[in-house]
């Protein structure tokens, strides 16, 4: 069946009831897509009939310091490989139709919010929030998939489907990674040959910590995972650790030396000018 590319709120509604009967599955994406979104879209079709991509750099989730102007934009590959995933709709507003010049209400992320990653980008997880509730409300999906590469991401969107009862089911996809470990992201592209060389640091860093919660407790795993960052600090280019941290996974909280069950190793750091995040669930 044909993609309809709707380029504003007039047109998904036209292209929305196009659909037709059935379950609707909403991707939300900022484009540059890779096999990490096509793995979403696929789960997508695994939850429902029809799946709906939104693609969108959205401002509000950019710090003034960070790389909005620069993002990757790649419309037209991004279309062929929805194209190739059986997407119906590709739902690509621009940010003058997404946000009115005199909006007043934003989602709040609450505490949750300004932790962890949100301690690094202020404000962030409130544009995060704020758009993926206007996507839910004018896409009406019945299910929506988020990647647990975006650890955090995913566990304020279940806090504010739970909080303020909206009604979509949520579903995480695994992370997606290239074979030498690094987990793919957009902002991939913009690494040199060393940059790629420091940054397989992250991912080893989170192996090494996984293959010591076997045996070791909080401590033991951090410290395993620190030591591959350490050394990385040395690489050319060094690799600039943000955080290393061993989480509650609903709730980012740290994990205390009597955490029992599944808890989250997360680590961003920065190599050359990119920032790179990633994380393993691991069960203590
Ligand atoms: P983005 O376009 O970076 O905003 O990501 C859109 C969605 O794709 C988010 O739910 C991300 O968590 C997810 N995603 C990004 N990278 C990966 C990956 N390597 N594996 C699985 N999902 C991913």
């Amino acid at each position: 069946m044909d993609l309809t590319v709707a380029a504003d709120r007039a047109a998904l509604d036209k292209a929305r009831d196009e659909l037709g009967p059935g379950r609707i599955a909403l991707v939300p994406t900022m484009g540059a897509l890779h096999e990490g979104h096509r793995s979403l879209m696929r789960l997508a079709r695994e939850h429902a009939d029809h799946v709906v991509v939104s693609v969108f750099v959205n401002p509000l989730q950019f710090g003034p310091d960070e790389d909005f102007s620069r993002y990757p934009r790649t419309f037209d590959a991004d279309l062929r490989v929805c194209e190739e995933e059986g997407v119906r709709v590709v739902f690509t507003p621009s940010a003058d139709d997404m946000y009115l010049p005199d909006r007043q209400v934003e989602v709040s992320a609450g505490g949750m919010g300004g932790v962890v990653e949100g301690a690094f980008r202020p404000g962030h997880f409130d544009g995060v929030l704020t758009v993926v509730l206007k996507l839910f409300n004018l896409v009406r999906p019945d299910v929506a998939v988020f990647g647990q590469k975006d650890a955090q991401q995913l566990a304020l969107i279940r806090r504010m489907v739970a909080d303020l009862d909206v009604p979509v089911s949520i579903v995480g996809a695994p992370t997606v990674r290239e074979p030498d470990g690094l987990a793919l992201s957009s902002r991939n592209r913009y690494l040199s040959e060393a940059d790629r060389r420091t940054a397989l640091a992250l991912s080893r860093a989170l192996r090494a910590g996984a293959a010591r919660g076997q045996t070791a407790g909080p401590a033991g795993i951090l410290d395993a995972a620190r030591a591959v960052l350490e050394e990385a600090a040395r690489f050319d280019p060094p690799l600039l650790l943000d955080y290393l941290i061993l989480a509650d996974p609903a709730t980012f909280a740290p994990a205390g030396d009597d955490h029992r069950g599944e808890a989250i190793l997360a680590v961003a750091a920065k190599v050359g000018t990119t920032r790179l995040i990633d994380n393993v669930v691991l069960t203590l």
